[in-house]
């Protein structure tokens, strides 16, 4: 696969400020990339999270046109119970009287997609093509110049119309912190490439992870755990991220503070750079959740010091308690 990665190589930086999303419309004519075959692994339960019960409830009540529903009360459950003990969203704040009406539409409009929910459905269900023609491996290193050149010219994928490619512009170059989510931003740039001399694919997990320091930070802990550990979720790329945000955004009714609660936004997500997920063998699911930090192998990380996480129980980030993730990248 490597050569469909070729292109310039902007390495995710602690950037700030999106750039403009001019190249959507490069690179007409280019030749597609390599399709590699279906490499599914255990992430895949990141995706699945999205159907957890109760969120078509949250979906039902926004699509009949009643956007103004308290998030309190039409709350679906969260997928981690550790979840409810992280603070409250700004998104359960009321906006200050005296706001300009075009300020208090802005804030509404980030909070909630549920006003575009067909839009929304429509470039998720493409990505999921798209994932599904490429091929789970590659789908991680997919940017996003290729991501709409693949759907251009691939029939079983479609083209990205101007209203979703609209949608995913603002959705990466939106304050996610107008939504709740007070996370930092390591991706900047919309059409950031992975290249492949970056990553390494780690055998057997269907994932990458970068070279460098998380590429040792990985084997160490595999030296040291043996075989009941695996890479749950490693180098998640632009597209990758907007696919999982999008699902779940989506499964909420359009409700982008409720989505970004355990799942970083595109752009947010440390996976960009170098942080990556573990797990224990023959777990599933189950991997993301609680019940993780009662296994051997989350057990033997924290003795061994390896948790060093990315966002700590009752942090103030907006971000789920995720005993999974090891935290790599210094950004
Ligand atoms: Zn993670």
């Amino acid at each position: 696969m490597g050569t469909a990665l070729a292109g310039p190589a902007v390495r995710p930086a602690l950037r700030r400020g999106g750039g403009p999303l001019g190249s959507t419309a490069s690179g007409a004519g280019a030749s597609a990339p390599g399709i590699s075959p279906s490499t599914a692994s255990g992430a895949s339960a990141v995706s699945a999270a999205p159907g957890a019960p109760g969120a078509s409830a949250a979906s039902g009540a926004s699509l009949s046109g009643q956007p103004a529903s308290d998030p309190k009360n039409s709350r679906p459950p969260l997928d981690d119970d550790l979840a409810v003990q992280q603070t409250a969203h700004p998104d359960d704040l009321d906006v200050p009287p005296g706001v300009d009406d075009a300020v208090r539409d802005y804030l509404y409009k980030m909070r909630r997609f549920d006003h575009r929910i067909p839009v929304l459905r429509a470039a998720t269900d493409r990505l999921g093509r798209l994932e599904r023609t490429v091929g789970h491996g590659f789908f991680y290193l997919l940017g996003f110049d290729e991501a709409v050149r693949v759907a251009r010219n691939y029939p079983a994928v479609g083209t990205f119309s101007p209203q979703e490619l609209a949608l995913i512009d603002e959705l990466f170059h939106a304050d996610a912190s107008a939504y709740g989510f007070m996370g930092m931003k390591p991706l900047n740039s919309l059409t950031a490439t992975i290249p492949a001399r970056e990553v390494h694919k780690v055998p057997g997990m269907g994932n990458y992870v970068y070279q460098g320091e998380p590429r040792a930070t990985w084997e160490t802990i595999r030296r040291l755990l043996g075989e009941e550990v695996v890479l749950t979720s490693g180098v998640r790329g632009i597209m990758k991220q907007f696919h999982l945000f999008l699902t779940k955004a989506a499964a909420y009714g359009g409700n982008l503070s409720l989505a970004s609660r355990s799942l970083a936004p595109p752009g947010y997500s440390f996976h960009g750079i170098g942080d990556f997920d573990v797990g224990q063998r023959g777990y599933g699911a189950r991997n993301f959740t609680s019940a993780f930090t009662a296994t051997p192998v989350f057990r033997r990380l924290e003795e061994l010091g390896y948790i060093t996480l990315r966002y700590p129980q009752d942090n103030m980030l907006g971000v789920r308690f995720e005993p999974w993730h090891i935290k790599v990248a210094t950004a």
